[in-house]
């Protein structure tokens, strides 16, 4: 059997619900579908789950919300309508969306989770429906009834272990399954949704919970390019990748694919495939465990501005013990992650992203990096964009950073920071981001010559 999960352009109207409707109906095997709330129609237009978003905020400022609910019912509406669905179903999604708006008891916090979950809650609900006027034998099913039980922590919740026995019984159900993606509840009976795009992720826990042979992930484009159309015309397209691979190019700004979401079916050893939903036909792009060595080991180039580089150097920090330990203690301290931490002798770079320091925070952390590790220089270098050069076999192939090297210095492009990962299936570049785009088109010709 198989799980296919919908992404918000795949519901985002009562066309696009239709072709959903036929590509379930062309395999038997697809058995459990996870739908996201209805996505942007055209560039102008905006998804559910943000009108969502503002109606939990403007209940918390007490503002105006009838003019955001309107909108959002008007979503399901057209939708419902369009469709030829009983309006039943309209004036249930109507009542579900008032009661959780006027239930007093509810802290705002839950509410606001509660009210973010809606989009893809009525989704479920309208796709089933659907599904079962196209005679196929469909019910919609609550994540809390499929078993998907996560962590406490709104906005971000992280599936738990004993989710997957619960799931793995969701194999005797009949008939076709409707998931809504993007939440789950917790122990305790919480409503708690993933991080933004988190249907990938619903999509991903119920394929390795029901040991699915295959999960697809429908979206817009025929398959994962190898660099951003947005940068490079036509791009290749990628037909296989590892998920080592597809880790590494999503986590740089390749979007078509939740970073999250790949954990379950790696560890499950759950193929994925990317699919188009306007195109079912197009091959799409497979992530799998492993994959036959290419001659050309670099299979894409993701890239990702918003960074900062945070210098410390110290004449023998290499003879400190508990240097790096007391460095990333103050970073932790200000609640900062790290992406990437290259390091020489005597000094060392964290790459951060951009948007977790704030004026205050930088001034304290440069203020205790001095004063407490008595380092010789502390600087924090903003704007700048990471490239990754991704590709299995990286480690056995002579000359990829070379390559990339002469491609970058063609395109008159310093290079701030390089770091080969310890995986060795990427390589990272730091730049200046002024010059990304002619950096990503140099290094695109080099990789992928006409
Ligand atoms: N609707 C949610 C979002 O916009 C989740 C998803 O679409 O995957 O973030």
């Amino acid at each position: 059997m198989k799980v296919a999960k919908f992404g918000g352009s795949s519901v985002a109207s009562a066309d696009q619900i239709k072709k959903v409707g036929a590509i379930i109906q062309s395999d038997t095997e697809r058995k459990f579908i996870v739908v996201s709330a209805p996505g942007k129609r055209d560039a102008e237009d905006t998804k559910v789950t943000d009108l969502l978003i503002n109606l939990g905020e403007a209940i918390e400022l007490q503002q105006a919300t009838d003019e955001i609910i309107d909108r959002i019912l008007n979503r399901f509406n057209s939708i419902i309508t369009e469709l030829n669905l009983s309006q039943e179903l309209l004036s249930e999604l109507s009542n579900a969306l008032q009661e959780i708006i006027t239930d007093a008891h509810i802290p705002i916090g839950l509410k606001q989770e509660i009210l973010k979950s809606f989009g893809e809650d009525s989704s479920a609900k309208v796709v089933s429906a659907y599904l079962n006027t196209i005679g196929l034998k469909a019910r919609y099913m609550n994540p809390q009834d499929a078993g998907i039980l996560v962590s406490d922590e709104p906005g971000n919740a992280k599936i738990l272990n004993e989710s997957y026995e619960k799931l793995f019984t969701l194999r005797e159900q009949d008939g076709i399954l409707v998931i809504p993606g993007f939440f789950g509840y917790t122990t305790e009976g919480k409503l708690i949704t993933f991080s933004r795009g988190g249907s990938d992720i619903t999509g991903s826990i119920v394929a390795a919970g029901v040991k699915a042979k295959l999960y697809e992930n429908f979206t817009d484009v025929d398959s994962v390019f190898s660099v951003n159309p947005n940068i490079v015309n036509n791009p290749k397209e990628i037909t296989t990748l590892t998920y080592r691979e597809m880790r590494k190019l999503s986590y740089a700004g390749f979007s078509v694919f939740h970073d999250e979401a790949l954990i379950p079916a790696f560890n499950a050893k759950i193929p994925v495939c990317i699919k188009n939903t306007n195109n079912p036909s197009a091959r799409g792009t497979m992530i799998v465990a492993e994959k036959e060595p290419t001659k050309d080991c670099v299979v894409g180039i993701a890239s990702d501005s918003g960074f900062a580089s945070l210098y410390v150097s110290k004449y023998l920090m290499n003879k400190e013990i508990g240097f790096g330990r007391k460095l990333l203690q103050i970073l932790e301290d200000e609640g900062i992650s790290f992406e990437h931490a290259p390091s020489g002798i005597d000094d060392i770079s964290i790459i951060i992203r951009e948007r977790q320091l704030t004026p205050e925070k930088e001034e304290k952390i440069l203020k205790r990096i001095k004063n407490e590790l008595k380092a010789d220089t502390v600087h924090l270098q903003r704007g700048l964009a990471v490239i990754m050069v991704v590709g299995e076999g990286m480690n056995s192939t002579v000359g990829v950073a070379q390559k990339a090297t002469k491609a970058l210095s063609e395109a008159n492009v310093n290079i701030e920071m390089i770091n080969q990962g310890s995986s060795e299936v990427s390589m990272m570049f730091g730049i200046h981001m002024d010059g990304l785009e002619r950096a990503i088109r140099s290094l695109y010709a080099t990789y992928f010559p006409a």
